[in-house]
């Protein structure tokens, strides 16, 4: 368990599709995979990963895209704007990954780990010292804290 707040709100860019959430998130995650990166248009995906019965969601409803079987990646269907990435976890249940970029207060929700980093990006990293992982962190496979400074 992460110690971001205990409620927090988010929107899309347009604020057609808004959320709030309640209790604590599994973690926030730094992910570096391609789909991430192809939903969101950016290098890095900055998602806080939530019980899907902690996410409440009000005025647009949002648009789903299933990305693979049993995977989705949701958006807005008025601005565009991506929102989350979520599925149904064999041992956690439904789960709803949210952008942390899509949170009101971002600052507040904090990586504690980096996911998929062997897919990041050559020219990009993050200054952090938090441990990257190969696949999901809840999955091990650590590959290295900190920046991968080989060149
Ligand atoms: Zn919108
Ligand atoms: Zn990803």
């Amino acid at each position: 368990m992460t110690n971001e707040p205990t409620s927090a709100t988010g929107r899309c860019l347009c604020g057609a599709v808004r959320f709030e959430t309640t209790g604590p998130a599994f973690r926030v995650i730094a992910c570096h995979c391609e789909s991430c990166r192809r939903h969101t248009g950016a290098p890095m995906a900055a998602l806080t990963v939530f019980p899907e019965e902690q996410v409440a969601w009000s005025g647009e409803a949002r648009r789903r895209y299933e990305s693979k079987p049993g995977v989705a990646r949701a958006f807005c269907p008025e601005c565009g704007a991506s929102l989350t990435w979520e599925t149904t976890h064999p041992h956690y249940g439904a789960i709803c990954a949210i952008h942390v970029s899509s949170f009101d207060n971002p600052d507040a929700q904090k990586p504690s780990a980096h996911s998929f980093y062997p897919e990041k990006l050559c020219w990009f990293d993050a200054a952090d010292d938090l441990p990257r992982y190969e696949t999901f962190v809840a999955d091990g496979g650590l590959v290295r804290h900190g920046p991968d400074d080989s060149g």
